[in-house]
């Protein structure tokens, strides 16, 4: 193993043990959940190793002014949410559709990951993607421009 694959291995340990923008299953049943207060929540499972995560957005003028996730993954799965969140939060909805999985894969040393594992990397970019859709829908006149969004969020694996 190269030092670098150490280091990235240590980071998706260290995110699976504390993840950022997580909120636990706990949390949630408080007064002050960031759930209760949301402008989208999107939930999307992956059976074959047991992922299961929502995505949680505030949205104001364009930008996701706060995101959260839930839920249980493996580390790989939870280390991706919570790079996600990271690269999500404060940008523009439009710099939201623009992430790729590599921007999320290259920040863990993922590139090259199995294909088997790949469900578990990108499952939280999938429900991003799937919640802007939602919320977009909604909130455009002209769906066409959300409809790719969807096509996007079907294509990712
Ligand atoms: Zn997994």
């Amino acid at each position: 193993m190269s030092g670098n694959a150490d280091i990235y291995h240590e980071m998706i340990i260290d995110y699976s043990r504390h993840p950022t923008n997580y909120e636990t299953e706990d949390q949630r049943k408080l007064e002050d959940s960031f759930f209760k207060n949301t402008d989208v929540i999107f939930h999307d499972s992956n059976p074959l190793c047991g992922d299961s995560i929502d995505i949680g957005m505030k949205i104001d003028d364009n930008k996701v002014t706060d995101i959260k996730f839930s839920g249980k993954g493996c580390a790989i799965c939870m280390a991706c949410s919570s790079v996600l969140t990271e690269i999500a939060k404060g940008k523009s909805l439009d710099d939201v559709r623009k992430i790729e999985k590599n921007d999320i894969l290259s920040e863990l040393g993922l590139e090259q990951l199995q294909a088997v594992r790949i469900k578990c990397a990108l499952l939280s970019l999938k429900v991003l993607k799937s919640a802007l859709y939602t919320y977009l829908a909604k909130h455009l006149d002209d769906s066409q421009d959300a409809d790719k969004l969807k096509e996007d969020a079907a294509s990712l694996y």
